[in-house]
């Protein structure tokens, strides 16, 4: 295995000649990495064709069309970023001014999951650079025709010193966490979250976890059910439910559940169509012990819609279960594929309460034209993030900093909220030597003296 000490070293020694911190250098950096992003579109494809079966249009939008979007709003906006912010100064401190300076960490160390290889690995390399880090990537493993044109693209536009990318599993992450980096990015399982801030906690390195959990989605009885079931259908079934926002299960008011499923079923058919198992754009699942896991869910409750699978090729249709419990195995873990459980409720409370017995969500997905029963939920449940009448598009805004609470994660990045994680705020005191003001030294000419 290669020496991942020497790859630290070179990279806290390039750092340090401060070329990084360079506006002109990061500038040009995300220049670089947007245009071999866009020479390599159809290449990156392929690789999300072959790893998930990604249709292009899945790959463009969630994938490369993002980090396209995100790099373009960085350039943007960086120069407002990095000047130094001019605070207050209270009457104390009179003849001074205050300022945060944004400095970046150093070394930052990126491990990605598979689920959005090219988007969860690139977009916090885009916050990484402009905020004139160095960085090393730590692609998933379970995706490697994406991990390894990352790599190449990387390779190509970028010396090792500065931006690299270390392919392999468990093994090499655990050795690059080993090394005595300055930032930890990780975005993945609850799981590894807590052996990756293990490791930070050795050396004291600041962490971002982005971790997962199970987001609901409320439906309540005054929500427009048609559009509810069809934004619920595209954030559950995209990249067939691999997605760490996709709504998890729904809790649908029981006065509205039939006519809502009966709307859900036609939405998924829309998107679908009558046999998704032959349709050439649904994502598949990710491996076999993924494929296995979600199959064993399909006994739990009864089959509402779909059920159907193929593990020849790892397809799994759209599905949906009702009479389901908390105490089904469908309801105990993340469910991270194309399987929705719909629990029903009568009255809000027992919905809030439900969702505070287990760990924080990630996001939270609320259908009401109530403006009473928004400002409920969302002041009484902690979450991550979410929508109101929608699913999953709080992600894509870029003045909506993204990030879990509690065991969904701590921290969160894109658009200024990235550039804000990878920057130290280093606070600064500019004292003026034109007076001084006596008040905070010792009443005395001759030192200290005993009162
Ligand atoms: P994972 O935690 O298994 O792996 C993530 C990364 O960690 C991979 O690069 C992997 O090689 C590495 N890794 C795995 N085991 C490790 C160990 N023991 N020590 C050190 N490194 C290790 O996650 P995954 O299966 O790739 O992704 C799915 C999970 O990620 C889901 O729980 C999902 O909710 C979460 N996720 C979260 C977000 C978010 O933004 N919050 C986005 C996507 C996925």
């Amino acid at each position: 295995m290669e020496n991942y000490k020497i790859l630290v070293q070179n990279q806290k020694s390039f750092f340090r000649t401060n070329k990084t911190k360079d506006i002109g250098f990061r500038l040009d950096a995300l220049q670089k990495l947007r245009n071999a992003i866009k020479k390599c579109e159809k290449e990156l494809m392929d690789a999300l064709k072959a790893d998930l079966n990604k249709s292009e249009f899945d790959a463009y939008s969630t994938e490369i069309g993002f980090v396209l979007e995100e790099i373009r709003f960085t350039i943007r906006n960086i120069m407002k970023w990095v000047k130094p912010e001019k605070v207050k100064t209270p009457l104390t401190h009179i003849g001074s001014k205050s300022f945060l300076y944004s400095e970046p960490y150093g070394v930052v160390l990126i491990v990605a999951p598979w689920n959005y290889p090219f988007q969860l690995a690139i977009a916090p390399l885009i916050g990484a650079i402009a905020a004139g880090n160095c960085a090393i990537i730590k692609p998933s493993e379970l995706t490697p025709r994406t991990s390894e044109i990352l790599e190449r693209l990387v390779e190509e536009i970028f010396p090792k010193e500065y931006i690299s990318v270390v392919l392999g599993g468990v093994e090499e992450s655990q050795s690059l966490l080993n090394e005595e980096v300055d930032y930890i990015f990780f975005t993945g399982s609850v799981v590894v979250g807590k052996i990756i801030m293990e490791a930070a906690a050795k050396n004291l390195t600041p962490v971002t976890l982005e971790l997962g959990g199970k987001s609901p989605c409320i439906i309540h009885k005054d929500a427009n059910l048609k559009v509810a079931a069809k934004r619920i259908a595209w954030g559950k079934f995209t990249n067939s439910g691999q997605t760490c926002i996709a709504p998890d299960y729904l809790y649908v008011h029981q006065n509205i559940k039939a006519e809502f499923l009966h709307h859900l079923k036609d939405a998924i058919r829309e998107l679908y169509g009558e046999n998704p198992l032959d349709n050439p754009n649904y994502t598949r699942i990710v491996s076999e012990k993924h494929f296995n896991r979600l199959q064993s869910f399909l006994n739990n409750g009864e089959i509402l819609l779909g059920g159907k699978s193929n593990p020849k090729t790892l397809v799994i249709e759209p599905t949906v279960l009702g009479n389901i419990s908390w105490e089904d195995s469908v309801m105990k873990d993340e469910i991270f594929g194309p399987i929705l459980p719909v629990l029903e409720y009568d009255v809000l409370a027992h919905v809030i309460d439900g969702i505070h017995r287990h760990p924080n969500p990630l996001a939270l997905y609320l259908f009401s034209e109530n403006n009473n029963v928004q400002q409920e939920v969302v002041n009484s449940i902690p979450f991550g993030g979410g929508c109101i009448n929608d699913t999953v598009y709080h992600f894509v805004s870029p003045y909506l900093p993204f990030g879990g609470v509690g065991s969904s994660g701590m921290g969160a990045y894109h658009g200024k909220g990235s550039f804000d994680t990878f920057s130290h705020k280093k606070s600064i005191l500019k004292q003026t030597t034109l007076f001084d003001i006596p008040f905070r030294y010792p009443n005395t000419k001759n030192g200290l003296k005993k009162i």
